[in-house]
């Protein structure tokens, strides 16, 4: 959807206030599609003193297997939006300022570019996620698979390495 917001600009104290949902049901990330429900942004775009700013917040669930277990796991994240919108810009671009050089706002790109750059590099089921056992695939969060599961000391590993190689020059 793209908002014409001439009307804010050109006038003082203004405010429109937004709410918008977008689809991102078919966006691909790390083999998955974890946006299976729509993208919520809703606040307000404001005219205070010729200063237009948008304030929003954005929503979106990310739902992937959980990156240790792999439980199907469902995330909701908040993204806080507070950003200036200027027709034009002096010197360098910035994040914290929109240009729209026609006074028009294409929701959908803003949506799907914040959303895009917030994605979680990591997303588990709980922080505690014990994770699966390497010998039988027994989700550990469910409890103890019972594999006797040697544990070296990487200490003592590195000791008996040098131990070894000390035999060997004898
Ligand atoms: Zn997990
Ligand atoms: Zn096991």
């Amino acid at each position: 959807m793209i908002i014409d917001l001439k009307h804010i600009f050109v006038n003082d104290n203004s405010v429109l206030p937004i709410e918008y949902k977008l689809d991102m049901s078919s966006f691909e990330f790390m083999g998955q599609y974890p946006l299976k429900k729509p993208v919520t942004i809703k606040g307000i775009i404001s005219n205070k003193a010729s200063l237009v700013r948008l304030e929003a917040s954005i929503v979106y669930t990310f739902e992937a297997p959980c990156d240790r277990c792999g439980k199907d796991t469902a995330r909701k994240h908040t993204l806080t939006i507070d950003k200036s919108l200027a027709v034009s810009i002096e010197g360098e671009e910035s994040d914290t300022i929109l240009i729209t050089p026609d006074m028009k706002l294409d929701l959908d790109e803003l949506l799907y570019s914040e959303t895009v750059v917030s994605l979680p590099m990591k997303h588990l089921c709980s922080e505690e996620c014990k994770g699966i056992c390497f010998k039988c695939g027994k989700n550990l969060n469910e409890g103890e698979c019972g594999c006797c599961v040697k544990e070296i000391d990487p200490r003592l590993s590195a000791l008996a390495e040098l131990l070894n190689d000390n035999s060997d020059d004898n």
